[in-house]
This record gives C-alpha cells, structure tokens and sequence, in this order.
C-alpha cells in the first residue's frame, strides 16, 4: 500500500478522459441510471464540457508522463465552435440554440489560461484569450464605478470574474483585472444576491466561482471592503456544508432533496485556498478535511450501481458499451454525504429539447452523473495540490502534511496510517508547517537526525527553524479520534443524519442514521421520490475500515515534481 497521494487520484481520472470522449471529440454530460446505463450527449457538450475536459487533460500531464490521448480531438471540437467575434457558440441545434453564453465562456477562459501557462510555446491560447477579453468587455456596459454584461448575474457572468483577474496577471494586462473589479462591484454594490449575514440561494458552483473571482481581484487590488464581504459570504457557504466537504449543489434548495456537486466543491476549494494563502491560514483546515475525504471520495472507483445488462447496442448520441470503464474516474455529480449518488431525481422537463420525438431521450431517466463533475474533479485535485508546500521569503511552508514534490524539498506523509511526515529539503531554508486544529501543538515532535528541533508557534504553523540541504526533518503528530454527528438538509424541509468517524483529518467511517427517511418530494418532479441517505446507498464511499488502526507496512509513492507552471493561486503580477 503507498502513502496516500492526489497524484495516484489525479491518474485515475486519465481513464475516463480516454474512455468517455469519442472520436469527433465529443464529451457526453448525461449518465442515466436507465438499464442498461447510459451516456447521453446533451447542450453543455458544446462548449462547457470539451472545455473543462481539455482544461483537465492539460493540468494532468505532468503527473501522468504523457498527454492524454484524447486531447487534441477535444480540441479541434471545442474550437470549432469559435465564430468571428472570438467567443465560442453552442451551435443552432435540436438540444441547443445558437448562443455565446457566458458561464460557457468563463469554462472556455479557464482552460484559455492554463493552456497557455501550461504550454506558453502554443500561441493560440493567448491570441484566443486576448481576444475573448476584447469582446466581453465591448459587450459589458460601464456605469460609475462598476460594469455587468447584460444583467448583473452569477452564473451568467459572476463566473468570468476569476478567469479575467487571472487573464490580467497572464497576460500582463491590467485592464482584464479593473474589467473584474467593475463587475465584482455591479454584484457586491449593487444587486441583491446576498443578505447582510451573507446568505444566498441557487446554484452554489456559480456563487462560489463568482466569490472566488471577486476574492481574488480584492486581494489583488489590497480592497479589504470586498475581502471581507466575500469572506462572510463563504462563512455562509460553510454554514450550510459539513467539515467533510459535502458542500450542497443547491443554496436553500426547496423541497427535501441536498446532494453535493464536485462542481461546488471545485469552486469552495478555490475560495478556501485563496483565503487560506491571502488572508487567514485557518482556512487551511477547511482545505485540508474536504479534499481527504469528500474530494477523493467522490471519484468514481467502483460503479457496479451502473446497470450494463441487457446488452443494447450505442446509437448516434448514446453510448451503453463498457459503460462502468467510461465512467471509472470520473466524479459523483449527486453524492450524498456517505454515497456517490444521493437521490433518484430525473432531468428537468424544461423546453431545452425541441422535438417531441428528441424527449424521450432525455426525460424520464434516473440522473446518475452530470460530466461537468469530471473535469470540475480533475481541477480541484490540481487546485489542492499545487498549493500543498509553497515556498516564499527563504521560508518553506507545507501547507497540507500530504506528499509532494517541489523544487525545494520532497514531503512523505504517512497520514491517515500513521502520524507521521518526512520533509526531505533540497536547498537551505526555514520550514513551518501545519497541523489540525485538534492536535495539541505540544505533542507534535520533530527531529533531524535523530536530534530534537524546537518549533516555535508561527500563526497556524509550527516553525522548525532554518535547516540545511540535505536536511530530512522527521515529524511526528498524534491523529486523534473522535466522532461527530451531523445532519445535512434544506431549511424547512427533511434532513438526514450522519456519524462520521473521524482519525485526525480523515474520515475513516461514515454511518447514516437508520432512520433517516428513504423517500423525499422533489420541486422538480412534483412527488416524492426515492434518496439514498441510508447504508444500501448506491457507490458507498468511506469503505476505509484498514485504515482506522495505525499501519507501518505503507510506503512512499512515486512523486511528479510540481513546476509550478500552472499557477492560479499566487496571484503575482
Ligand atoms: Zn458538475
């Protein structure tokens, strides 16, 4: 067994990037629980998941050795959806109608902008970026002191915050990043989205994306104002979500249904991080316990709830074939806080779908997986891992005791099977680190050599002092255990109980309540329908009984050393 590492998570998701993108480049964002399963191509195939999914495959090249096989298809489609303006349209269709919509092109400036940190050689990243930011801006409209494009919303166009603060520092280019104070204003000052405790309803992956954005540019334009509206605004978020990072897909969702979308968890990992390196370092642990538990486990690992009996052939737009490899890898898009699937809800009846004779295609079937969750997975992995150790001012700091490699030192943690870390230092430097809150700071030892190194209290790190090239600074920690009881649900409606115990930051069990209920009413089907909050869930995650004892037969895994080419976190001009 190797010591646990999101780089072993990141190569798994390889093959569902290879399996479920076909020959013409096409993504599939439906996964229906029908019999047999199906993957089903649907609107967002246009341009949000080719995006998402090529935006993954760039980010997981260097810890995989290789391209993903399935990129440059994804490309060629996804660009060929790109009209003279420089945005990119969904195409007129049956399923869609012609239209640059905006949450699509925020996906698109996302990937725009790792491509190009990624593989600065390839022009046409930025000469696609520059001009996309060209466009938006011609099509927003400036009042006083803030701008929105067409209407001051969220999804629709909160979403482009982030990307554009971080198209500014790429391209070096600041008025990408006063276009994104503008907009960040026009939904702070001047909408009503959120209440004065912080509140806020609707889709949580579009506010928490938008908070993310307006973090961002705040911290980068020093606007503590803004830092610490959104700061209260995510205290809310974490209000409503649980430690083991079961972040609801809808704020204040009304009727009985709460599942969680890795898509929002994506995105609260993205305000945490920001918070945790701009502002607050105790946003760390917020960090440290949604990607150790809910993160990983939402991955797609054993889908034998996906039905591929009887045998039917794949038809234009649906595949059946060797469904559960396609989706192996891939991440929950309706988990439950214990399960990869939380209810039996089916698609929306919305007018999406032009002919009578396309609905039967799309309606009446259990949701199983949404796809945008698959990319949305790749990206939160990377997005933890490329902050777990940072290095600043001659100072080391290892953010998360979870392995990785950098240019200045190489981290071997043991945790969850043992308290215990290596940090082996590849140049002289000083080197703090952080523990969880619920670890006593003097039961924490390290020592270099076998000799005892004093750590001084250093804000939420422990400080280790200056050490040497060479140097290996063995740290040893207490995990403690202990059991907490929680219950998710919307204000209002039913809720569902949970005992989650915990061994330091893990989660090492998970037991629902049995009484919890096993049907629930659902706003979009109008009845009740079944969920899945109790022990027979579909795709049970924290099947991790091995790993409650302490265990000394785990050893290291082999590490990618991080380039720290692709950066959305320093925010450095
Ligand atoms: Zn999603």
């Amino acid at each position: 067994m190797h010591t646990f590492n999101l780089e072993q998570y990141m190569r798994f998701s390889a093959s569902h990037l290879e399996s479920l993108v076909d020959e013409r480049g096409r993504t599939y964002f439906d996964i229906f629980r029908t019999t047999p399963a199906e993957a089903v191509f649907d609107w967002p195939d246009y341009v949000d998941l080719p995006a998402r999914y090529l935006e993954a495959s760039i980010l997981l090249q260097p810890v995989l050795g290789r391209p993903v096989t399935t990129a440059p298809a994804l490309r060629r489609w996804l660009f060929s959806h790109f009209e003279q303006d420089g945005l990119c349209y969904r195409p007129e269709t049956l399923i869609a109608s012609h239209w640059a919509e905006l949450f699509d092109q925020a996906r698109l400036m996302y990937l725009l902008i790792t491509g190009m940190m990624a593989h600065p050689e390839d022009g046409e990243f930025r000469t696609r970026l520059e001009k996309m930011c060209r466009t938006l801006k011609a099509k927003a409209t400036f009042e006083k002191d803030y701008a929105y494009i067409e209407k001051i919303g969220i999804y629709f166009g909160g979403t482009l915050i982030r990307p554009l603060v971080q198209a500014g520092l790429a391209l070096k280019d600041p008025q990408w990043i006063e276009f994104a104070g503008a907009m960040s204003r026009g939904i702070i000052d001047h909408s009503d989205h959120y209440g004065p405790d912080g509140s806020f309803s609707g889709h949580h992956h579009g506010h928490l994306g938008t908070l993310a954005g307006i973090l961002a540019y705040a911290v980068l334009a020093g606007d503590t104002r803004l830092r610490d509206r959104v700061r209260a605004i995510f205290d809310w978020s974490r209000s409503i979500s649980t430690a083991s990072g079961f972040i609801p897909e809808v704020a204040n969702r009304s009727d009985d249904l709460i599942v969680c979308e890795t898509c929002t968890l994506m995105d609260y990992l993205d305000v945490a991080l920001l918070l945790a390196r701009h502002v607050d370092g105790r946003y760390w642990d917020v960090v440290e316990k949604a990607t150790r538990n809910q993160l990983v486990e939402a991955q797609i690992n054993n889908p034998d709830w996906l039905a591929e009996e009887p045998r039917r052939p794949d038809e234009e737009d649906i595949i059946r074939s060797d469904i559960r490899r396609r989706v192996t890898g891939a991440f929950a898009g309706w988990a439950a806080p214990h399960a990869q699937l939380g209810v039996a809800e089916e698609q929306q009846r919305d007018t999406w779908v032009k002919t009578p004779a396309l609905q039967p295609r799309y309606w009446g079937k259990i949701r199983a997986l949404q796809n945008c969750c698959a990319g949305a997975g790749v990206r939160a992995l990377h997005q933890v891992w490329s902050n777990l150790a940072t290095f600043a001012d001659g100072t080391l700091s290892v953010n998360l005791l979870m392995d990785k490699a950098i240019p200045e030192a190489v981290i071997t943690s043991f945790i969850p099977f043992e308290g215990r870390v290596k940090i082996q230092l590849r140049r002289d430097c000083a080197v703090r680190f952080r523990v969880a809150p619920e670890v006593p700071a003097r039961d924490v030892r390290a020592t270099v050599a076998g000799r005892p190194v004093a750590l001084t209290p250093d804000g939420v790190f422990l400080n280790a002092g200056k050490l040497a090239k060479g140097d290996i600074l063995e740290i040893t920690l207490p995990l403690p255990a202990r059991t907490e009881t929680f219950t998710v649900g919307n204000p209002g409606f039913q809720s569902y109980k949970f005992e989650a115990d915990w061994k330091g930051d893990t989660v090492v069990a998970m037991r629902p309540d049995p009484a919890n209920p096993t049907t629930g009413y659902s706003f979009v089907m109008k009845t009740k329908i079944p969920v899945y909050f109790g022990a027979d869930a579909p795709g049970l995650m924290y099947q991790r009984a091995d790993w409650r004892a302490d265990r000394h037969d785990v050893t290291p895994a082999a590490l990618t050393e991080d380039s720290r080419a692709v950066d959305w976190f320093s925010l450095k001009k």
